[in-house]
């Protein structure tokens, strides 16, 4: 089916006057359809719809939104190779990862279907009343977990699939009952809309209202303002640039009534490769750090864009290896031609820091949004002087810290920002010093990683995809994994509320069979 161009509110596809296109990042062309971009009044129109819809969507049963979730990613599958091409012309990552990317955008899906069916992620606790406690009798009292109200999301460029249009902020923010309008990434209008048009027919197929998702598409700031600024906005999930999501989450904090926001905005990973870790491998270590450096072209939010070694005989061979491995590596296009120019920029930043040095690169890749990748060494001393070594290079790019002792090697993790991962390698040689590590970099990451490399982040029941500003705005909270629901619930408390009124979760004679705390127990009934 030929992309229409349109946003999708309230399952009604709407188009304006003015008009902007996908760019191919491989040849510089732009690709066919225009799309219309969104407008104020559009944003205005999405959130009072969602807003509407909330009062209905809030209250639907948790089975019937487990449905609805796996109809989006039965719908998702449907759309066959016009989803995986199109995407692969906007954002140049090849077939297999889009693949994998898709599948996994259905599991995420069909995990949150789970949890649903289950339902004790309502966290219901119930406190019984006493009439007879002494002074003052006890009320009956019962809290669980509600929907927050409309909620927006910012699709990713690194992700088109998995943190995009159905991506892990929309599902969770559906799941929890919340309706959900996404503004499009521009660099992959076309494979958005392909989305969009998967959950509007799932939506279709159900009784909820119509107004739970909405897509709005746009090249400018204007519409993502508009959106974080609506009064009927409760909540905004983002992932993308510290300096984009810093922007929004200031607008989102200085409103009348302040909303969450809850920004990823990624980090540098760093990996501490102890001698003993490094081994005899040095070879082996070296291969893996570059297949996870180059990983979709480095454009991970897990990229290992930090590798801290001490010098010793291990680390000299592990240079050795990088260097002569890396420029046997090809090198890739980017995800589009702006991310192209930032990595630029940062990168003749970073030449221009004090005892910095280019160890090795790759060819560079000829294509339009052609890049190449690098790595680069800097001194321990240096790099605890200098906080803007600590920026992201979004990208094949890395930094390597030498430190001299182990000593220098405390003080790089003491001097270290916000992480989303921290990643150890050693045989545990130092039992003492290797705790005394994984307490100190525990304090900067949402996830700790031994022997292995940050990249792949596990959709289950216990992963953190968060941590420390500045790589999210709330430590408390991950944004991939079932728990990521949280985000965009609050807890009420009903007390002395007629068993007739209350939710199912919380009546006495409980229909959904889920665990729920009752007088200071967990009972199943
Ligand atoms: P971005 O610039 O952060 O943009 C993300 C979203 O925010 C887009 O929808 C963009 O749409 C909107 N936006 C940007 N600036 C805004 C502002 N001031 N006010 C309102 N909305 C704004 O991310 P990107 O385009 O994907 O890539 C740019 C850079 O972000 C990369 O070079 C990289 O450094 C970083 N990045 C990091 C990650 C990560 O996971 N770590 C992921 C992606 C990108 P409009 O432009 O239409 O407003």
């Amino acid at each position: 089916m030929p992309l229409s161009g349109c946003y999708y509110i309230g399952t009604e596809s709407l188009s304006c006057g003015q008009k902007f296109s996908a760019v191919n990042p491989k040849t510089g062309e732009f690709l066919e359809t225009e799309f219309s971009e969104g407008t104020d009044k559009h944003a205005q129109l999405a959130a009072s719809l969602a807003a509407e819809a909330f009062i209905d969507f809030s209250q639907t049963s948790a089975v019937q939104r487990a449905q609805f979730l796996v109809l989006i990613a039965e719908e998702i599958f449907n759309l066959g190779d016009e989803l995986l091409l199109r995407a692969g012309l906007e954002t140049a990552l090849p077939r297999a990862r889009l693949e994998n990317e898709r599948a996994r955008t259905c599991d995420q899906l069909k995990l949150f279907a789970e949890i649903l069916n289950e339902g004790s992620w309502v966290n219901a606790i119930i406190d019984t009343a006493d009439s007879s406690r002494k002074p003052v009798a006890k009320p009956d009292t019962r809290s669980m977990h509600s929907a927050l109200g409309p909620v927006v999301v910012f699709g990713a460029s690194n992700f088109p699939l998995a943190f995009s249009v159905a991506g892990g902020d929309t599902v969770s923010a559906l799941a929890a009952g919340c309706p959900v309008i996404v503004k499009g990434h521009p660099a992959h209008p076309g494979t958005s809309e392909l989305v969009a048009s998967a959950i509007i027919k799932a939506l279709k197929k159900t009784t909820l209202p119509s107004g739970a998702f909405a897509l709005i598409q746009g090249s400018r700031h204007l519409i993502g303002e508009s959106l974080v600024k609506h009064p009927d906005i409760k909540a905004v999930g983002f992932t993308g640039s510290l300096k984009a999501g810093r922007a929004l989450y200031d607008l989102a904090k200085s409103r009348v009534e302040p909303i969450p926001f809850y920004g990823e905005f990624g980090s540098i990973n760093p990996i501490f490769a102890l001698p003993d870790g490094i081994g005899t491998n040095a070879d082996k270590f070296a291969t893996d750090y570059i297949a996870s450096l180059t990983l979709g072209v480095g454009q991970f939010c897990t990229n290992p864009g930090l590798l801290v070694i001490q010098q010793s005989k291990q680390s000299e061979q592990l240079l050795k290896h990088l260097l002569h491995k890396l420029k046997k590596m090809p090198s890739g296009t980017m995800l589009s031609i702006n991310i192209q120019t930032h990595l630029n920029d940062e990168v003749k930043f970073l030449n221009k820091q004090n005892g910095v040095k280019l160890l090795t690169e790759s060819v560079k890749n000829t294509s339009f949004a052609g890049t190449n990748n690098k790595i680069y060494t800097v001194a321990a001393q240096d790099f605890v002087k200098n906080a803007q070594l600590q920026e992201e290079l979004f990208g094949p790019v890395s930094l390597i810290v030498i430190c001299s002792n182990r000593l220098e090697m405390m003080q790089v993790a003491t001097a270290l920002n916000g992480q989303l991962t921290v990643t150890i390698h050693t045989m545990l040689e130092d039992l003492h010093y290797v705790q005394q590590l994984t307490n100190k970099l525990s304090q900067r990451a949402g996830r700790v990683l031994f022997n292995g490399y940050p990249t792949g982040v596990e959709v289950c029941r216990s992963m953190v995809h968060g941590g420390i500003y500045p790589a999210t705005t709330d430590s408390r909270t991950t944004s991939v994994g079932s728990e990521a629901i949280y985000r965009f619930t609050r807890q009420i408390c009903f007390q002395d509320v007629p068993q007739k009124i209350l939710p199912c979760a919380l009546k006495n004679n409980n229909p959904l069979k889920i665990c729920r705390m009752i007088d200071g127990q967990f009972i199943t009934n």
